[in-house]
């Protein structure tokens, strides 16, 4: 567990490796080894995606590169890491789709050893199109010496800072206030995952094709990201004013 840490895996992360090395020695009879107080704590965080407030700001404070990449994010639900490893002949220009395939010369495998496509939008495969024709490296967003960019999560931090859209609350660990400096935690890449999820899901596409396009394992981990959507949805927001409406605190003043 201290290795791990070292090496910055969160609590959370190092919880789940000592779950399974810990099934394995119950396998073979070792038990009693750890106690359940000894396992890392961690808090639960509710999954949270943007809202098109925040969306229609970040976007419209964002360089034509930003732009690209971020759409690209929103529109592909793709982990940072298929992002970074994503080539060109990994896109599908006529029928619109993007796969996610294993890269064993870049070091680069799948989550789950699972390959996947995901159906984008029009507009999306329009700009990819345009891009490509000034493209001179085989990846899609190459880092500026041609390798894969290990820089996304900064990129957007620093876009947020300027486009004012810090929660100007949170701290670093090592103290840093995100009202003065560019590392809002409120922003990060994996929120687009949850925010293309949410916004598929909004517009009826059916929780297991979303798990599919997400690549997720189970469709447990799908439903947790479409309970957080549906939290704000229209619906509950009706339910929840009815149920007190006869208080005379319901609907909008
Ligand atoms: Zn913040």
């Amino acid at each position: 567990m201290a290795s791990l840490q070292e090496d910055g895996l969160g609590l959370r992360t190092i919880s789940n490796h000592i779950t399974r090395i810990g099934a394995l020695l119950r396998r073979h009879k070792i038990v009693d080894l750890l106690n359940n107080d000894d396992k890392p704590k961690y808090d639960e965080r509710e999954v949270e995606a943007y809202d098109s407030d925040q969306l229609t700001a970040l976007f419209a404070a964002a360089s034509p590169e930003e732009r690209m990449l971020f759409q690209f994010f929103l529109g592909t639900g793709f982990r940072e890491q298929e992002v970074m490893f994503c080539s060109w002949r990994n896109v599908d220009f006529s029928g619109k789709v993007i796969t996610v395939k294993s890269k064993p010369e870049l070091g680069f495998r799948p989550k789950d050893k699972q390959e996947r496509s995901v159906p984008v939008p029009d507009a999306l495969i329009a700009s990819l199109a345009n891009r490509r024709k000034h493209s001179t490296s085989m990846l899609v967003f190459p880092g500026p010496n041609g390798k894969p960019n290990g820089h996304f999560l900064r990129m957007l931090q620093k876009l947020a800072h300027r486009a004012k859209l810090n929660c100007s609350e949170c701290l670093t660990k090592a103290g840093k206030s995100c009202a003065k400096n560019s590392t809002c935690g409120d922003w990060g890449l994996h929120k687009f995952r949850k925010t293309f999820a949410t916004m598929h899901s909004e517009a009826g596409v059916p929780a297991p094709t979303i798990q599919r396009w997400l690549g997720h394992a189970s469709l447990s981990t799908t439903l947790r990201y479409l309970a957080a959507a549906d939290l704000r949805s229209e619906r509950t927001r009706s339910q929840v004013n009815t149920s007190f409406a006869a208080l005379g605190i319901g609907g909008a003043a």
